[in-house]
């Protein structure tokens, strides 16, 4: 079976885990502070780790002063987790349509649900792209909005010449297991914005003032100040191991990311009733690779391509179709394109020959 995604692991992720574990200080200590530093100087800017990706997310919106009544854009078509993490600060996430091309947040559509509770703009860098990132700042600019980017594909890709994190409000990152670099779960915010950064490093720790700062020297407060809502959300010496490892190799996964996603693209962009998303992969490191099937049954062609060894997936089911997340509108690219989308196995393990496989078997399946 050809994986649809999986964590790429070596014997520097194993001995990086053993070397945390003979030092029998597993949670949150100096390995977390390092990972932080490293990550810092990839983007320019502040990181702070947490959990995972849905906490860098709620953690930032609850930052930002973001919670109950108030209301926050996104785009219906992104992993539940957007959603929950919006929800989970006791705001009401408002869902979007895509734009046809990109698939990133519809502009005018979030224009037409604006109101005087909206608070913040979430856009959603699906498959790695980031669209018109400079518009979704302009209009945030516009209607006073927060901008918190769900960047948890995005990882290491480029626009206009920065990569992602590196400019703009706030950006969240996941390292769960498949995503572009792994630290077994985590994420990260990354902002220059001090307040952010400050208040997200005492709400992943239950909210306790200054905690960070001890838990660096791998020690705990004990006459603790807390003021606010806090979560335990911080990530451990553990998970910062590896992911530390997996940021060294990040230039080697990146390379080969890119030339499979070129790969596909020349093999499949050809076929009249498959749709491929024709990105810059110099630029954009893709974490997933989505196709859209326009002539078959999309579900048909997924069975199809299973029984040949090929694992795909559909991202994603869009969330205003959910119960806890219905819309009493429709978004119609967002609803055409879930009937449409496939995603073709992509993980830095993947050979090009198995490459070949896929685009060949997919071929000859489409054609009959
Ligand atoms: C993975 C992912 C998240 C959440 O990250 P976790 O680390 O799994 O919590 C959020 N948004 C998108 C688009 C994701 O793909």
């Amino acid at each position: 079976m050809i994986r649809l995604s999986k964590s790429v692991i070596g014997k520097e992720e194993i001995q990086a885990v053993t070397r945390i574990l003979q030092n029998e200080f597993l949670g949150m200590g100096d390995e977390v502070q390092k990972f932080e530093q490293e990550l810092s100087f990839f983007f320019g800017r502040n990181a702070v780790c947490v959990s995972s990706g849905t906490a860098a997310i709620q953690l930032a919106l609850q930052a930002a002063g973001i919670g109950h009544g108030d209301e926050v854009l996104v785009q219906s078509l992104t992993y539940l987790a957007t959603f929950q993490a919006i929800s989970a600060t006791g705001a009401t996430p408002v869902s979007c349509d895509v734009y046809e091309d990109t698939f990133t947040i519809d502009l005018q559509f979030a224009e037409s649900k604006l109101n005087s509770k909206t608070k913040a703009i979430i856009p959603v860098h699906y498959a790695s792209n980031v669209g018109n990132l400079n518009d979704v700042y302009k209009f945030a600019e516009q209607y006073n909005l927060r901008v918190i980017e769900d960047a948890a594909h995005a990882f290491g890709t480029y626009y206009k010449g920065k990569v992602i994190g590196s400019f703009g409000d706030i950006a969240c990152f996941s390292f769960d297991g498949i995503k572009n670099i792994t630290s077994g779960e985590g994420g990260t915010v990354v902002s220059n914005d001090l307040k952010i950064t400050e208040k997200v490093k005492n709400l992943r720790l239950l909210g306790v003032e200054k905690d960070s700062e001890k838990r660096y020297k791998n020690k705990r407060s004990w006459d603790i100040k807390v003021s606010e809502q806090g979560w335990r959300y911080h990530m451990s010496n553990i998970m910062a191991a590896i992911g530390r490892t997996q940021l060294k190799k990040f230039s080697t996964f990146k390379t080969k990311r890119q030339q499979l996603a070129k790969q596909y693209i020349q093999r499949l962009s050809n076929i009249k009733s498959i749709r491929v998303f024709n990105f810059d992969f110099d630029d954009v490191v893709p974490h997933i690779f989505v196709v859209r099937i326009l002539t078959k049954q999309r579900d048909e062609v997924r069975e199809l391509l299973n029984k040949r060894g090929i694992q795909t997936g559909i991202h994603y089911k869009p969330n205003h179709l959910l119960a806890y997340y219905k819309s009493d509108y429709s978004l119609p690219n967002t609803e055409k394109f879930y009937s449409e989308i496939i995603t073709l196995p992509l993980h830095s393990d993947l050979s090009h020959e198995e490459v070949d496989y896929i685009c060949d078997t997919l071929n000859s399946i489409i054609d009959k």
